[in-house]
Order: C-alpha cells, then sequence, then structure tokens
C-alpha cells in the first residue's frame, strides 16, 4: 500500500479534540502560503467552499469542474436543508444530540471523532452562511426558521424552501467568484480529471481533457482535493445529476487510494417512481415532505378505488403503525425497506408494483393550500409537471430511488487520503455518515469539510515541508498524459455497435437487482459475473462516434461507463464480504425476526478499505477498526 492507512484521530475527550488538534497542527506562515499551488477538483458545496477558503487564506488555487460554471455543480439540486445544532427551537437539541442522532443514524459504521467534530463545526456553518446572505426560511419574528428530517426527534434544518442547495451553491460561488477575480483561483470549467498523478508517493497533480477542445494537459501541484462528488449514477437511474460519476474518485483508487465502503449506498423513500423503460433520470421528492405527508397504502392488496374514495380506516399509516416514536420520520434506509416490503406484498398503488402515497390531505386541512405551498411550493409544481398531477388535490405517488453514496476514498481525519497530498473531500470521501446518511447531513458535511476543516489541515501537510518541487515536464507526467491518451484513443477505436447509453442502463438495472435495496450471497456472485461479463461486452461492442479533438459527449461518457463498470465489481464484493446487515446495506440472510437490519459488530464493526491491486488480481481488504466510546453499539430502534 501507499501511504499509511491511519486514522490519526488525536488524543482526549471527544469535546476536545478538534480544539486540541487545530492548536497542535502545523502552520504555514502567511507569506510562504503563496509558494504553494493546490487543485481542487470539484466545484460543488465542497470543493467551491474550499477553493474560495483555500484563496482566501493565500493559497494559489486551480479549481476543476466539467459543467459549464462552477454553479451548476449537483449540489444545486439539494432540497430540503442542512442540519445544524443551534437549538433554535429550544426542543431539546444539542451538539451531543446531532452527534448521537448521526452515530446512530449511521447504524455505528462510522467514526466517532469525525461525527462529533460535524455536529461541533454545524453550528459554525449557518452563521458563515447567513453572513453570505444565503435566504434562509425565516419566523414571523425574523428567526432562522427548522423544520424535521428523518432520524430525530428535533427540528434542527435550515431551509431555503425546496432550493437549499442552490441557494447555498450561490453563497459558496459568490466567495469563489471573488477570488476568482482577485488572481488567486483559476478556474477550469469543462475541464473533467481523468487521472492522478503520484510522485515519490505523493499526490502532485492530475492529467485533464478541455471537454470542449479534446486537448489533454497535466497539472502540477503541491497538494490535490478531490470533491468530486458521489456515484449513485452506477444505477444508471438515480436522483443525481446525468453528469455525476466515479471517475476522479476511482482513477485515484487505481493510483492507490483506498476506496472505503463501497457497497455503502443510499436508496431514497421518497422519488417519483419509474415510468417506463426509456427513462434516464429520476427525481427526489425532498424528504422534507415527511415532515407534513403522511405515507400510506390501502388494506386491502390490489385496491384500485382512487385515493380519495379510500376512507381513513382503510388506510394503512404503516410507518406511523410500525414506529410510532418517529413515525414518517424514520431515517431513510428503514422507510425505504418498508416501502418495498409493503410493494412486494401487494399494496403498491402503483400500476407495475412500485408506489406508496404520500399524502397531505390532513397538512392542507390544518395549514392551508398557502401554508403548504409556502414550504414546498416548488416540489408541488415540480411533482405535477413530472406526473400530470396536482399534489394538492390528490396524494404524490413515490418509491425509493438511488440518491446518494456514503461510501467513497478513505480519508484519515485530516481528510487525507492514505496517499500523502490527496485529499478527499464532501461525498466523495467515506468520512461520517457510516452506513446510512441521515436527511440534510450531506450539505452540513460538504460544507464543514470545505469551510472549516480542510483549510486548516491541509496547511498542517504543506507545513511538513519536505516537498520536492515538480512541474508537468517530470516523465510521471509524461507517462499518465500518455496514458489518457491511450485510453482515450481505445475508446474511440472500439467502433462496436452498442450505444455507451445502453451499456450504461444494463448495468445499472443489474446493480439495482444483484446490490440494490436488498443483498443476498447468491444475487452478489451472480452480480459479479455478470458485471465482468458485461464489461468485456462493453471493450468489444461499444460505440462511440466523433473523435476525441473535439466537444465529444459521447466520449465523456463512454470513459465514466467503462469506470463504473470497474466499479461496479468493487461494489458487490465489498456487500459480499460485508456478512450483515447495517444502516442502507441490508443483507436479506442478516435480519431481526420484524424484518430490521441486524449488524454483526463482533465481526464488522469496521471500515473496509479496498486497494486496487490491478485488472487481473482481486482488491486487497485493509481494515480500520471502530470503537463506540461514547454511543453506545446498541440495535438501532425507531419504534
Ligand atoms: C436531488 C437531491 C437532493 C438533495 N437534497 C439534499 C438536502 O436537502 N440536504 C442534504 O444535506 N443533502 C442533499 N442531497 C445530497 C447533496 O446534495 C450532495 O451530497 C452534495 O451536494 C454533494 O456535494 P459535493 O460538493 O460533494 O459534490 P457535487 O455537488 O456533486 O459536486 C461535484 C463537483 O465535482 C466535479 N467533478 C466530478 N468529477 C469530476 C472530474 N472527473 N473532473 C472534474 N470535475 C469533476 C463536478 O463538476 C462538480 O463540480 C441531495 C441530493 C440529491 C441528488
Amino acid at each position: 500500500m501507499i501511504g499509511e492507512m491511519r486514522p490519526r484521530v488525536p488524543e482526549g475527550p471527544i469535546q476536545d479534540k478538534w480544539e486540541r488538534h487545530r492548536f497542535e497542527m502545523k502552520l504555514v506562515n502567511p507569506a510562504n502560503k503563496r509558494r504553494f499551488e493546490v487543485i481542487v477538483v470539484g466545484s460543488g458545496l465542497a470543493g467551491a467552499s474550499a477553493a474560495a477558503s483555500l484563496a482566501e487564506l493565500g493559497y494559489h488555487v486551480s479549481c476543476f469542474c466539467f459543467q459549464d460554471s462552477p454553479r451548476r455543480a449537483h449540489s444545486i439540486a439539494a432540497q430540503g436543508g442542512i442540519n445544524a445544532a443551534k437549538n433554535y427551537q429550544n426542543d431539546g437539541d444539542s451538539v451531543w444530540r446531532l452527534f448521537y442522532d448521526t452515530v446512530k443514524g449511521g447504524d455505528f459504521r462510522s467514526r466517532e471523532a469525525n461525527v462529533y467534530r460535524l455536529a461541533e463545526i454545524s453550528v459554525q456553518i449557518i452563521d458563515q452562511c447567513v453572513a453570505q446572505g444565503v435566504p434562509f426560511a425565516r419566523e414571523y419574528g425574523g428567526l432562522l426558521a427548522n423544520r424535521s428530517f428523518g432520524g430525530a426527534q428535533v427540528s434542527r434544518t435550515f431551509y431555503a424552501r425546496g432550493q437549499t442547495g442552490q441557494q447555498l451553491l450561490l453563497g459558496a460561488y459568490q466567495a469563489l467568484a471573488r477570488q476568482i477575480g482577485l488572481g488567486q483561483v483559476q478556474m477550469y470549467p469543462r475541464t473533467e480529471m481523468l487521472d492522478l498523478v503520484v510522485i515519490d508517493g505523493r499526490a502532485r497533480g492530475i492529467v485533464v481533457r478541455d471537454l470542449v477542445t479534446g486537448a489533454i494537459t497535466a497539472h502540477a501541484a503541491h497538494a490535490v482535493v478531490l470533491a468530486t462528488g458521489g456515484y449513485s449514477n452506477v444505477f444508471f437511474l438515480s436522483t443525481n445529476a446525468k453528469g455525476c460519476n466515479v471517475t476522479a474518485t476511482w482513477r485515484a483508487a487505481k493510483r492507490g487510494a483506498l476506496f472505503a465502503n463501497p457497497c455503502f449506498t443510499q436508496i431514497h423513500p421518497t422519488c417519483i417512481p419509474a415510468h417506463g423503460a426509456h427513462q434516464s433520470k429520476l427525481t427526489l421528492m425532498s424528504e422534507s415532505l415527511r415532515n407534513d405527508g403522511r405515507i400510506w397504502v390501502p388494506k386491502k392488496q390490489g385496491d384500485s378505488r382512487r385515493p380519495g374514495d379510500i376512507p381513513v380506516g382503510e388506510r394503512d399509516y404503516y410507518l406511523e403503525r410500525l414506529y410510532p416514536s418517529f413515525g414518517n420520520l424514520v431515517p431513510r434506509d428503514v422507510a425505504s425497506r418498508r416501502a418495498k416490503d409493503m410493494c412486494d406484498d401487494g399494496y403498491s398503488v402503483v400500476p407495475g408494483g412500485h408506489g406508496v402515497y404520500l399524502d397531505f390531505s390532513d397538512a392542507i386541512a390544518r395549514l392551508g393550500t398557502s401554508g403548504i405551498a409556502e414550504r414546498y411550493g416548488n416540489l408541488f409544481e415540480m411533482y405535477e409537471r413530472i406526473t400530470g398531477e396536482n399534489p394538492y388535490d390528490v396524494p404524490m405517488r413515490i418509491y425509493p430511488a438511488p440518491h446518494y453514496t456514503m461510501g467513497g476514498l478513505w480519508v484519515d481525519y485530516n481528510l487525507m487520503s492514505n496517499l500523502p497530498g490527496l485529499h478527499v473531500i464532501g461525498e466523495a470521501n467515506f468520512s461520517d455518515h457510516g452506513a446510512n446518511r441521515l436527511g440534510a447531513s450531506a450539505l452540513m458535511q460538504g460544507l464543514a469539510d470545505g469551510y472549516f476543516i480542510l483549510p486548516y489541515t491541509i496547511g498542517d501537510y504543506l507545513a511538513q515541508g519536505k516537498l520536492e518541487p515538480v512541474d508537468v515536464s517530470h516523465t510521471a507526467f509524461r507517462q499518465v498524459e500518455a496514458e489518457v491518451r491511450e485510453r482515450t484513443s481505445r475508446l474511440l477505436a472500439v467502433n462496436g455497435s452498442q450505444s455507451v447509453d445502453a451499456f450504461h442502463r444494463e448495468l445499472g438495472h443489474l446493480m439495482w437487482e444483484q446490490c440494490g435495496m436488498s443483498r443476498t450471497k447468491q444475487g452478489l456472485e451472480n452480480g459479479l459475473q455478470q458485471v465482468r461479463r458485461l464489461r468485456e461486452r462493453f471493450w468489444k461492442e461499444v460505440f462511440v462516434g466523433g473523435k476525441g479533438e473535439d466537444l465529444n459527449q459521447s466520449l465523456e461518457r463512454a470513459g465514466r461507463v467503462a469506470d463504473f463498470m470497474e466499479f461496479a465489481e468493487l461494489m458487490c464484493l465489498d456487500a459480499l464480504q460485508r456478512e450483515e446487515s447495517c444502516g442502507a446495506h441490508f443483507r436479506e440472510e442478516y435480519q431481526t425476526p420484524d424484518g430490521e437490519a441486524k449488524r454483526d459488530d463482533a465481526r464488522f464493526s469496521y471500515v473496509a478499505a479496498w486497494e486496487w491491486s490491478g485488472a487481473d488480481s482481486a482488491p486487497v481488504a485493509h481494515h480500520e477498526p471502530l470503537g463506540f466510546e461514547y454511543v453506545h453499539l446498541a440495535q438501532r430502534s425507531y419504534k
């Protein structure tokens, strides 16, 4: 393995660790910061906040994204909100409670020290964003408003209608734009990182392709930060933007970075059900809707009456029945599995068997149409545009869909991978959410990483010196560049007959079936075989039109799908070796009598971090043991 897999969690009581660590970390003198170049790949909430903060500190930053503007990063799609332990509602929230909820919500598969720090920093994020002018929703008296998300019994979610990600991203973008204007950040939009350059065991740069001209170039730096988001699109159909992919992290993994818990993928309970074989994308209906929407199915199987014609007594509000304490606000993994069970048992309200109701009639009676419109107006509008049904009049129909990935590159407490100099932030790392992320905690994590953690920890790395000067004339850059060109030519040369999308769809379908919401040993073994066969076919039969020296979206997609095909195998392998159920990883063989996830702490209380060891040999598994000193291991209960 290159580097080490040492978590580097500071000593001392958990509430003092971060404070003490900030004091103990080495600093780069202000005048020296301008001597360091940092590459940030990604300009979503994690990348934009990091790039802006690093530049503000005085580092020279090069920031890359594949969209035409940083403002189009997938973070813009985030709807429901961002958590913070401000306790504005005076309903019993605290840093400890957010910490506890997050460790429990992740089903005890995350690192306690990181989660505590996240909860601690959450309060600063809100102050930072308010100072930037992010228009969070306010109460009548002017105070910031909150709503509830799953897995919590307090209201701690700050929001800007159903457009929280967009507003937060505008805040981060304006900070980034200021630094671009000042010349501290060089922005490279429409530029895709296709490989990582490692010299003497340290990350020293990247190789990218200009998506407009096709030019392949190398960029050197003292440190590289990946903020490249998640890989839900391995399932083809997901709530993520179509462009989200695994390429940057997977290429880094192939250069020696460990990939942690790849099988921890979140299936979100409230999405618009898939409606046909040719659909290319799924749409989320924010979890915030579960504040006021009630989930139900008819008590009678196959009941085809219109929802309004089914009397209340003949409805099964199954989450409220099964989980009286949390009701409709159980965590996502639990809500998703129960929806699937209901549909598998014949209670679906959608022809084809995949849908349950999310009903607002009680809330509308209580708050009026305008009250509901104020909270969720844009989401209702979006639902009506897609389905043709007006959710003010009839319940929404929803079903679980791939949404978020807890797995990612392994990082230590400083958010640095085992490859010295390679830092990973936001959804791209595996860090804080264990086996299941709680709603509204991804934005919190991305901004904690970018605004408040990385700017300190990267300084600690850079201040330790010992970095030889390198530039892109170094043979390592030349070699990686040649490999990128060769791979691009190879994709173009296959000249088969099947489109990239057809392969992606096939991959997604088989991953959903074998490594999706529920998994079995046999299914995963089959999945592994099928993925391998599909990958072989891909390299013989894919058709990529056009040429490399031009705008070529088919080529872009082909590279991403080729990476998904390799990565999918690792996901199945990871899911196969984890012979337990935890959070969103549900192995049918391991469940309690009432169908809840059954962990095996004695054998699997660890982070599985995989080392790539070549195309023809099995990856090597490394384990980081997890200890729970503050939140004691217990079977999760939301009853
Ligand atoms: C529909 C939807 C709604 C959501 N709502 C919420 C919510 O309400 N609350 C919440 O907490 N979370 C929510 N989430 C999750 C949350 O939005 C994401 O986890 C988070 O925004 C990810 O931010 P990020 O900065 O890590 O990555 P992203 O925003 O995905 O940004 C990735 C960046 O990396 C760049 N990139 C990727 N690969 C490359 C490459 N190879 N080369 C160059 N650039 C590259 C992209 O161009 C982009 O700039 C939601 C997710 C979805 C799908």
